[in-house]
């Protein structure tokens, strides 16, 4: 039906955007209303961890401003506003735009909440050097920290997991000296198995990169021409600027404050239902029948089977294997982590050329695999046998 109360959806990220288009594939008539507290533009997050060594700046990374988004979606988007409440029985938001107008209330048909992921809340790092240490997980960090990296040379990365690898092959190729430090013992130590985290470690150490494994920074100091960092294993590391990739916290206040079920992230039902029977959720910020994954391959289903949902035909996401191109193009290297708790063994076959990695069930069943350098060659072969993340 057109007009009344329109749908509404909370984030322009890939999930929201996503979602809008395939919901007007179906529906171009009902209202359709987006709200996000950045400036909507549409843009392709991936590409932040890969983008440095090309140049681009972040006008070259946006693909659409929310104007042409709004235009395209036949939708009224609002930028710059942030939803602080949600009245969940009367069907309520409340709306407050930051250039300091008063809030406003907005009564949805259906609500659809795409609020993304954070950084992970750093651990306790002492000293005054915190201003040198960045985060980026938005094209506006990505600008705060290419022009802070103007005129400086050696980069301190804190975390070696997908993002920080991806960080340390990008910066090392855009010829800055980088350190990365990672409490565990090797790259990506919490995806891959120790034979493609070495591989990828021996690939960015070839190429200049230092890895301090088994470590963690406990002090980050102000000096002269940037950072020290005290380490909890005695070592010092002179540095002109820090960046941190310590992972994601799915974004759920704001679900919380609306008192919706939230596990790790909103808890949505294979039809991406919250708690409410109007309110939906998908993208980074969901935790879709226990899956929290923050990629965007599982939100596109999730956009395809929820934009059926609110087009009147109830349709369920299914995720097959999902496998994740890490943007590590020094040493190319894919990964399709088994479920967290399967049980079996990693089965490894290593080479110079590349290793292949298979994490198999005790009947034999692939529930996993890594693959680096050549190894990726039997990515779709090992992608179509890998037993599926929703059976
Ligand atoms: P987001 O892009 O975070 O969007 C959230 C939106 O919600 C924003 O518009 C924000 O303004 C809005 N919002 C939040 N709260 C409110 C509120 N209260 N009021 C109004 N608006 C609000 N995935 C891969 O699959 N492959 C990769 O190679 C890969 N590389 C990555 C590299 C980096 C550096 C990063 C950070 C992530 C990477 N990812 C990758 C993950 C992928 O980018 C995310 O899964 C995806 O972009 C999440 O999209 P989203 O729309 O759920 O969230």
């Amino acid at each position: 039906p057109s007009g009344g109360e329109p749908v509404v959806i909370v984030g322009t990220g890939l999930a929201g955007y996503n979602l809008a288009r395939e919901f007007r594939k179906l529906d171009q008539s009902t209202p359709l209303l987006l709200i996000t507290g950045d400036d909507g533009t549409l843009y392709s997050k991936p590409l932040l961890s890969a983008s440095l060594a090309h140049g681009k700046t972040p006008q070259q990374l946006a693909s659409a401003s929310a104007e042409e988004m709004a235009r395209e979606l036949n939708a009224e988007i609002l930028v710059h506003t942030h939803v602080t409440d949600i009245d969940a029985e009367s069907k309520v938001l409340t709306l407050v735009p930051e250039n300091g107008s008063h809030s406003a209330e907005l009564r949805y048909r259906k609500l659809v909440l795409a609020t993304g992921a954070g950084c992970r809340a750093l651990p306790a790092i002492d000293g005054d050097g915190h201003s040198r240490l960045f985060r980026i997980n938005s094209l506006g960090d990505y600008h705060r920290f290419r022009t802070a990296m103007v005129g400086r040379k050696r980069v301190l990365l804190l975390g070696a997991g997908l993002i920080g690898c991806e960080f340390a092959n990008d910066l090392t190729q855009a010829g800055f000296a980088v350190q990365m430090v990672d409490p565990l013992d090797w790259p990506l130590a919490s995806l891959l198995p120790e034979a493609a985290g070495r591989d990828i470690q021996r690939t960015l150490e070839s190429h200049g990169v230092r890895f301090h494994g088994n470590a963690r920074v406990t002090r980050l100091e102000r000096s002269d021409s940037g950072i020290r960092a005290q380490l909890d294993n005695g070592e010092c590391i002179e540095a002109d600027i820090a960046l941190a990739a310590l992972g994601l916290q799915a974004n759920t206040g704001l679900a919380e404050a609306a008192g919706l079920k939230v596990e790790r992230g909103i808890a949505v039902d294979r039809q991406l239902r919250t708690s409410d029977a109007h309110i939906y959720a998908l993208g980074d910020c969901a935790e879709v029948d226990g899956h929290l994954l923050y990629f965007v391959a599982p939100l596109m289903a999730c956009a395809r089977a929820l934009a059926k949902t609110l087009a009147g035909t109830p349709t369920p996401v299914h995720y097959g294997a999902i496998p994740v191109a890490v943007k590590t193009t020094l040493r190319p290297t894919t990964v399709c982590p088994p479920r967290p708790g399967a049980e079996g063994s990693w089965h490894i076959d290593s080479a110079e050329s590349g290793v292949r990695a298979e994490f198999r069930g005790a009947d034999g069943r692939l529930l996993g695999f890594a693959l680096t350098g050549a190894g990726i060659a039997a990515r779709d072969q090992l992608t179509a046998e890998c037993a599926p993340l929703m059976a």
